[in-house]
Order: structure tokens, then C-alpha cells, then sequence
């Protein structure tokens, strides 16, 4: 009987042995499994941050690069990707990836000082991080780096931002140069008015009236080409200076800005003997905009066509039409034309044909289109010019019928 129990007991102690084996393994494997599924969470949560990092570092408008502390690129967001082209960027030394070594120059300044670094850069296209040839000229850059707050453990990191300030750039150099030509172009007359006011007072020529008259004369045909060019630059400066937010918008008939012209043009219409055609297929064609700046804009247009071929025989049209969504605008002239190299340019400040003043006094101060083209645009429209010399010459605006 004891043998019995004990043999029992034995087995008892066994299956509960197995029972507990069999449990533990079970925990083992669950707790197994819970850790694996634990990791790949963690994985996943940090894949899911690494993409949203990305994808806001992506959706930055600047090239924005991670570098660790040997200067290896390890992570260039989509901006600097399309700044660097198709050159491979990951694991690269900077002064590989970044063509020209000013570009990597105040990233390696940097990362030896551990200081954050802003330079700006202005580099010839053909040595531009792009390496293209898109645009020529010049292009400039803000290279702004500054190495990042360490993690725990980790390997300093620094970050560099690239900035294309080009267009800024160009506005300022623009800037300069309308100040550089204002100035230049505002000499001269003033230069010539001087002569003439000494010759008056220092050689007595106020004693000779025929002579004084004459001199007057010509002052005074300067003296207005100074205040003409002052009335230009405070229009062109109006217009850039956000007044055009400011346009007095309102609807009117397109006809009575052609008519007021014609009026104002007249003499010289006739002198010419020059041919006006009016191609108006709706005369009652309305426009949303600043009567003030359409007039002077139609008055520059034909006022140049009459001006740049003073012999009688000029064919000149003035059109309005609609075109879908658009009005459509056009001043086109049979004369002298301008010639290809210089239509890119006609719309730049102070810019004139050299070929249609180098022999004769010059006429106009050569802001007479950039005005035209500035109105235009603060009315959210845009103007084109094609020219076949000697046979057309035409000046095509396009015009939002609905005011922007
Ligand atoms: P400007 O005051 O000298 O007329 P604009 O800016 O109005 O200045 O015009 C720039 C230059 O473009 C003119 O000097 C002239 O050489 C040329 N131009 C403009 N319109 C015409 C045209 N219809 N035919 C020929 N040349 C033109």
C-alpha cells in the first residue's frame, strides 16, 4: 500500500513537473513572441518617424543637408537632391558632392569649430551646385550651418542649409543699376543745361538777346528732359512699390482710352502723315483696370512707333479683342523694327536700340516700356513683343477679362 502511494505520489510530482516545464515554455514562447512583435513595432514606429521626418525635411523649399562628423553626407532632403542633380549625395564627403569648395567651405569651418556658419555666395552659373547652364549670369546662395544637439551616445551631427537667394540678388543688382543709370542718365542734361548757364553769365551773352534766346531755348529742352525722366522713375517706382495694390480698378470702354490718345497725338499723327488703323470687332468691349495707367500704357506703345519712324508713310494698328478669359491687346507698327538681339531686353529699365539713337539726339529715356510692362503685370496681365523689321513690329498684351 505504501509502495502504491508512493509510486503515486512520484507520478503526481512528475506530471506536475511536466505540467510546469510545459507552462514555463509556453510563457517563454509567449513572452518570446511579445518581445519580437514589441521590436517590430518599435520598428515600425521608428520607420513611420523617420518617413515623417523626411517628409517634412522634403516638403522645405532649401536644400537641407545632414552631415556627420566626417563630413559624409548622410541624409539630403528633395530640394537639395534636385539642387545637386544626379549626382549621388549619400555617404559622399562634401567636398566631393558640393562642386565648387566655396560652396563646402563654411560647412568644413563649421564642423572644425563646432560654430554655427552663414556666408552667402555668389557664384558664376558654370560653378553653381547645379553645375547647369539654365539661366546665365550669376547665382547666390546662403550657406547657413550649424551642427545639431548631440543624442545621448551619439556622433555629432550638423546640418546645412542652402538657400538659392538668386532672385533677390538680381532684384538688388537691379536696384543698383536703375540708381547707377538714373543718375547717369540725369548728368547729361544737367551737364549741358551748366555749359550753357556759364556761357550766359560769364561771357555777357545775357547783352546779346539773339544769343541768350537761343541758349534759353536749349536749356529749357534739357530741363524738360530732366523732369521727364524724374515723372518715368516716380511712375516706374510707384508700381514697385506695392501702390499698385492701390490701382483704381473699374470697368471702362476700351475705346474712349484709344480715343484720348488719338487726341493727344494728333499733331503728330498728322505731321507724319501716319496711317491709324482701329481694329475694334466690339466696340463696346470693356476692360477691368486703372484708366490712368491704360492710357499711358496705349500712349507709350504708339508714341514709340510714331517717335522711332518720323518719316510719313508709318502703318500703324491699334486692336482690342476677347480671347476666351483673356482680352487681348496689340499695337503693331510697319517701321524700323527692333532687331532680334535686342528684344530680349526692351523692357529693361533705361534700355534703347543703339542702332536707332546713335546718330541723332536721343528722344526718349528709355523707361518708356518698362512702365508699360510694370502697369501691365500689377494688372495681372503680361505683354510680348515680336518684330520683323521693315514689315512688323507688334506688341501683344494679354489681359484677365475679371480684374485679379
Ligand atoms: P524710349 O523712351 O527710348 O522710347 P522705351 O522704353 O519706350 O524708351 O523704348 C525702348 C527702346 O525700344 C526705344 O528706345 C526704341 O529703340 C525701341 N522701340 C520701342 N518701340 C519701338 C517700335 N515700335 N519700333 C522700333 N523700336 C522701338
Amino acid at each position: 500500500m505504501t509502495t502504491e502511494i508512493s509510486i503515486f505520489a512520484t507520478l503526481a510530482a512528475l506530471v506536475a513537473l511536466a505540467l510546469l516545464a510545459f507552462r514555463h515554455r509556453r510563457s517563454r514562447r509567449q513572452s518570446e513572441a511579445e518581445v519580437n512583435a514589441w521590436k517590430l513595432r518599435l520598428e515600425l514606429d521608428l520607420q513611420q518617424a523617420r518617413d515623417e521626418r523626411n517628409r517634412l525635411l522634403d516638403a522645405l523649399g532649401d536644400a537641407f543637408v545632414l552631415v556627420d562628423s566626417d563630413a559624409n553626407i548622410r541624409f539630403a532632403n528633395e530640394a537639395a537632391r534636385a539642387l545637386f542633380g544626379a549626382r549621388e549625395l549619400l555617404n559622399r564627403p562634401v567636398s566631393e558632392a558640393f562642386l565648387d569648395p566655396r560652396l563646402a567651405e563654411a560647412l568644413l569651418r563649421c564642423l572644425a569649430t563646432g560654430e554655427p556658419v552663414q556666408s552667402r555666395l555668389v557664384l558664376p552659373q558654370q560653378t553653381s551646385p547645379r553645375g547647369d547652364l539654365e539661366n546665365r549670369g550669376v547665382n547666390a546662395w546662403i550657406i547657413d550651418a550649424a551642427r545639431l544637439s548631440n543624442p545621448p551616445g551619439g556622433s555629432p551631427t550638423t546640418r546645412v542649409i542652402i538657400r538659392d537667394v538668386t532672385a533677390e540678388h538680381q532684384l538688388e543688382q537691379v536696384r543698383k543699376d536703375f540708381v547707377a543709370n538714373a543718375s547717369h542718365e540725369l548728368r547729361t542734361p544737367l551737364a549741358i543745361i551748366n555749359g550753357y548757364l556759364e556761357n550766359l553769365l560769364d561771357d555777357d551773352m545775357i547783352e546779346k538777346p539773339e544769343m541768350a534766346r537761343r541758349f534759353l531755348t536749349i536749356m529749357r529742352k534739357h530741363a524738360d528732359r530732366i523732369s521727364h525722366i524724374v515723372e518715368d522713375m516716380l511712375v516706374i517706382s510707384r508700381l514697385e512699390s506695392g501702390e499698385a495694390s492701390a490701382l483704381k480698378i473699374e470697368p471702362f470702354p476700351f475705346h474712349s482710352c484709344i480715343k484720348d490718345i488719338l487726341e493727344r497725338l494728333e499733331s503728330v499723327i498728322q505731321n507724319q502723315s501716319a496711317e491709324i488703323t482701329i481694329t475694334l470687332p466690339d466696340p463696346a468691349l470693356v476692360i477691368h483696370g486703372d484708366r490712368f495707367y491704360w492710357t499711358q500704357v496705349l500712349f507709350n506703345l504708339v508714341e514709340n512707333a510714331l517717335k522711332q519712324n518720323p518719316h510719313s508713310g508709318l502703318r500703324l494698328e491699334i486692336g482690342c479683342e476677347a480671347a476666351g478669359e483673356n482680352v487681348r491687346i496689340w499695337v503693331s507698327d510697319n517701321g524700323v523694327g527692333i532687331p532680334s538681339a535686342d528684344l530680349p531686353h526692351i523692357f529693361r529699365r533705361f534700355f534703347r536700340v543703339e542702332k536707332h539713337h546713335s546718330q541723332q539726339e536721343i528722344k526718349g529715356t528709355g523707361l518708356g516700356l518698362s512702365i508699360v510692362k510694370r502697369a501691365i503685370e500689377a494688372h495681372g496681365g503680361t505683354i510680348g513683343v515680336t518684330s520683323v523689321p521693315g514689315s512688323e513690329t507688334k506688341f501683344l498684351i494679354t489681359l484677365p477679362k475679371e480684374p485679379r
